[in-house]
């Protein structure tokens, strides 16, 4: 056995609590090295005549990335306390692991086990419940429809009468997003997330000028309330968008100090390097990336933190918004991540906090910052294998594998599915534009776990390159409009509400990887029953074996509700066919 790949840790990745009963304890080994785990467990304190009493279950493989297998078990210790160890076991040898290294067997000594101290409520990762079955629509607000077009700023273009510049106008609005909203509920989603809509001089409101107006091109306050109340009486959710860790560059303050420089009241709100301040050619001032006009806030400064929490509280206080998705959040000391989110769910403990972080993310993700990020890897893996095309099936169902065990189920269950954004060029345009291969992508995003979001058009089959391309005026014409592409994502969005283990009710496990060369696999399942996602991703036939064996006359095609001829577990795809196949267990 190659002991050096073994590998646990009791941290919050490989052992936690999934709610007040149950505990995940996760393990990793080299691949295809060991046959099988079991998980030694017992109480620390259950003792009979001077030995620790255990019992074993045994661990479920739940993965294999390019290097290593995953083995997870579920736990529910009767007094919420475990002490643990691993037998681990192939033909040639069996041994155990725990805290201090390997024995041959199971030591009699408890201090050679692995801890979990006591099921504490307080520490377990707490999302809100209904992040779990929503589905997002991302708005671009400039974009999405104008409604009145008496707020229009100057020079604003008649709507889709061009492609968008960096600097276009076209007038779109909050009335526009409610006299839409009746296509919004038709295609199913249960959430809107917004990009910025604060005072702010550019048509994407990152450079915020004040964080307690909304952009007098998009409405007043009084036009937000009434849309989040209409929103509400449909089921969709809000969640607004904000930048805290820089303000742009006509922010008062900010003008202040390009003013006054060390006179300035506001001189301990940013990063000053020295005085005076100046711009060009390059500012001394901490910034985002390189850029000038966006200046780093000093959130370690009181009346900053003040200011900025209070913007968190305000929205969520006045305007009841059910969510905050905070723009580049790994730059923003994790210190006021804390306030914020213990300010914030002081008033709606409900309120589902994202951050924008591209990157692994678990020091954020402890239950004291945010309650998901951004899943970029998904996106990236999804763009590489049916965009670029430079993955095969085999390493997308490894690197999916791996990005699933970074993080512990509950957090998974909320993770923030996207497949493309203002930031992105449009995903069928990065698909050739080939609509088949967007229906597929869609079938892996609404039967995924998480919490998907769409961005607004990619729907109705909107193209464009890199911003601006990618934020096109969203096209009201129908006969302009792929309704196949729409039908195919309204019905995937029902099927996600109709069967709960399509959205979060149901563990993931990806078929093992050597099943096909050109179909991807997974199970969506409980303990009755098994949803079964194929899909053949290549333009050819292709014979899939599948490893489990379920009887003919239980298996249904959701997508058609036909029952599903299948013959000692063979099945046969067309080229680029997607199926969704539910079993009932016997
Ligand atoms: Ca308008």
């Amino acid at each position: 056995m190659f002991k050096e790949a073994v590998s646990h840790r009791a941290d919050r990745v490989d052992a936690y609590a999934l709610n007040e009963k149950e505990l995940h304890i996760r393990l990793k080994t080299k691949k295809q090295d060991v046959q099988g785990v079991d998980l030694l467990i017992g109480d620390p304190y259950d003792w009979s005549e001077g030995s620790w009493n255990f019992t074993s279950i045994s661990m479920t493989k739940s993965g294999s990335d390019q290097l290593f297998d995953y083995w997870t078990a579920n736990v529910e210790p009767e007094y919420k306390r475990l002490r643990y160890g691993f037998s681990l076991y192939n033909k040639k040898e069996s041994v155990f692991y725990g805290e201090k290294g390997f024995h041959h067997s199971p030591p009699e000594d408890i201090g050679e086990y692995f801890c979990f101290p006591y099921i504490n409520k307080a520490d377990i990762f707490r999302a809100p419940e209904w992040v779990k079955n929503t589905v997002w629509y991302q708005i671009f607000p400039e974009r999405f429809a104008n409604g009145d077009q008496s707020l229009d700023p100057k020079g604003t273009k008649p709507w889709g009468s061009e492609d968008p510049k960096v600097d276009s106008f076209f007038g779109g609005d909050l009335q526009g997003v409610l006299d839409h909203l009746d296509y919004l509920q038709d295609l199913g989603i249960s959430g809107i997330y917004f990009t910025p809509i604060f005072k702010a001089s550019s048509n994407h409101k990152y450079d915020t000028i004040d964080y307690f107006e909304i952009d007098e091109q998009f409405g007043d306050k009084k036009k937000l309330k009434e849309l989040i109340g209409e929103c509400q009486k449909r089921g969709i959710r809000v969640m607004l968008d904000a930048v805290f860790n820089h303000s742009g560059y006509y922010f008062p303050p900010f003008q202040d100090v390009l003013e006054k420089g060390e006179a300035s009241r506001y001189k301990d709100w940013f990063h000053l390097w020295d005085f005076p301040v100046q711009i060009s050619p390059d500012p001394n001032y901490d910034t985002f990336g390189f850029t000038h006009t966006m200046p780093k806030f000093n959130t370690e400064n009181p009346e900053v933190k003040n200011y900025l929490l209070e913007t968190g509280r305000y929205w969520a206080r006045e305007f009841n918004i059910d969510g905050w998705r905070l723009d580049v959040a790994n730059e923003v000391d994790q210190a006021f991540w804390r306030e914020f989110r213990s300010e914030v769910k002081s008033i709606n403990p409900d309120l589902y906090i994202l951050g924008e972080i591209w990157h692994d993310s678990i020091p954020w993700l402890k239950g004291d910052q945010f309650d998901a990020v951004m899943n970029y890897p998904l996106s990236n893996n999804i763009h590489r294998l049916f965009a670029r095309r430079d993955l095969t099936v085999k390493e997308f169902v490894e690197n999916m594998t791996r990005v699933q065990h970074m993080y512990p189920e509950n957090i998974n269950q909320v993770t923030f599915n996207l497949i493309g954004s203002h930031d992105t060029p449009r995903i069928l345009t990065e698909c050739q534009e080939d609509p088949v291969r967007l229906k597929q992508i869609f079938s892996i995003l609404l039967t995924f776990y998480g919490t998907p979001c769409i961005y607004y058009g990619d729907e109705i089959g909107l193209t464009g390159d890199q911003d601006p391309g990618c934020r096109k005026c969203m096209e009201w014409d129908e006969t302009k409009q792929d309704r196949m592409l729409r039908d195919h994502v309204q019905r995937l969005i029902q099927l996600r509400k109709n069967e709960p283990l399509l959205a979060n009710e149901g563990n993931l496990i990806f078929l093992p990887s050597d099943l096909s060369e050109q179909s991807i696999g997974y199970t969506r399942s409980d303990d009755n029953n098994t949803i079964l996602v194929l899909l053949n991703v290549s333009d050819k036939k292709d014979h899939v074996k599948l490893p489990i064996n379920y009887k003919q006359q239980d298996a249904i095609d959701l997508l058609s509700g036909n029952t599903i001829d299948w013959k000692h577990g063979k099945f046969t795809l067309q080229p680029m066919e997607t199926k969704i196949i539910k079993l009932h267990h016997q």
